[in-house]
């Protein structure tokens, strides 16, 4: 099974995480906004060439889990990290309050149904995730699951993080690399970044005074984010808790994430056996005529 790469923003597998300690800023000793850019550059260029191998290979899928505070810059960084690939190798699914058709399904379906196929990258923003999330900062969403059972506040949260871990265990088991990274963004900088999309008037879309009412609920959000980390980092599907202040900072560390997994997986063009390669040599003589 696909084992996680090191890297200083892996979530430990042992629970030990705590979200008051984890960084929103990047390190004093980070190298600045340019060099940032550069090195996102190095990468996108090298996931580029892994793209192409991991479609050739067509045997592992690759699964980005976005989660994120609003203003975190979830759509940017995903823009940006993919912004090299070959568009018909990556399919980005947005996830926001169920419909009516997905809430006649039990909580894993509708991203169960847009996981990527073999040799694809399938990006999620937000996910199933959003489950043991905004469902349990706001319970009474619980209320429109048509759950057949009497909901029991208590375990129904263990009970979801077993159905995750489960379930991201199963998909490793059969190929799927599941990297999850959580846009760590400060509460402070989360304030700026309203008022910013305030004040500046082609920002004012992306603002809703709804952000303002999540906001509201900080803590309970960070509660939330620290439990569900703490139950599902694992080796083989790791969270990665990313400093979200800067975002050319965050999106390098995102981008040298993915690449360096993908280096690890061994990915190889598929060879040609001496009999196929006998068939194409007949080939290039019938063409050459
Ligand atoms: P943007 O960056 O454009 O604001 P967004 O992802 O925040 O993108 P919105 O339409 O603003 O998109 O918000 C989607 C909302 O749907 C979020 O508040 C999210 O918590 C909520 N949501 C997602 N999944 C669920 C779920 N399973 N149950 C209830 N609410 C959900
Ligand atoms: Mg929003």
């Amino acid at each position: 099974m696909f084992e996680a790469i090191g890297n200083e923003y892996l979530v430990p597998f042992d629970g030990a995480f705590s979200v008051g300690e984890a960084a929103t800023k990047p390190p004093e000793d980070a190298p600045g906004k340019k060099k940032n850019k550069e090195q996102l550059e190095d990468m996108i260029d090298e996931m580029r060439d892994l793209q192409r191998m991991l479609f050739a290979h067509d045997k592992y899928s690759l699964l980005l889990v976005f989660q994120a505070m609003d203003a975190a810059g979830k759509d940017g960084t995903i823009r940006a990290v993919m912004s090299g690939v070959n568009p018909a190798g990556v399919q980005v699914f947005s996830f926001k309050v169920p419909t009516p058709e997905e809430l006649d399904h039990d909580f894993l379906w509708r991203t169960t149904v847009r996981l990527p196929e073999r040799g694809r990258i399938g990006i999620f923003n937000r996910s199933y995730y959003e489950e043991v999330l905004v469902v349990r900062v706001n319970p009474k969403f619980l209320g429109y699951q048509k759950l057949p059972y009497d909901i029991d506040l208590e375990n129904i949260w263990e009970e979801r993080f077993k159905s995750i871990r489960d379930h991201e265990k199963h998909l490793a088991r059969n190929g799927m690399v599941v990297l999850k990274f959580w846009l760590n963004v400060s509460k402070e900088e989360q304030r700026q970044r309203f008022l910013d999309r305030i004040e500046e008037p082609e920002k004012n879309w992306k603002f809703s005074s709804s952000d303002v009412e999540v906001r509201s609920r900080w803590d309970d959000y960070m509660h939330a984010y620290e439990e569900v980390l703490q139950a599902t980092s694992r080796l083989w599907a790791p969270w990665y808790a990313i400093p979200a202040d800067s975002k050319p900072y965050m999106r390098a560390q995102v981008a040298e994430i993915i690449v360096k997994t993908m280096r690890s997986l061994g990915l190889a063009y598929p060879t040609v056996d001496e009999k196929a390669r006998a068939e194409l040599l007949e080939m290039k003589e019938v063409l050459e005529g």
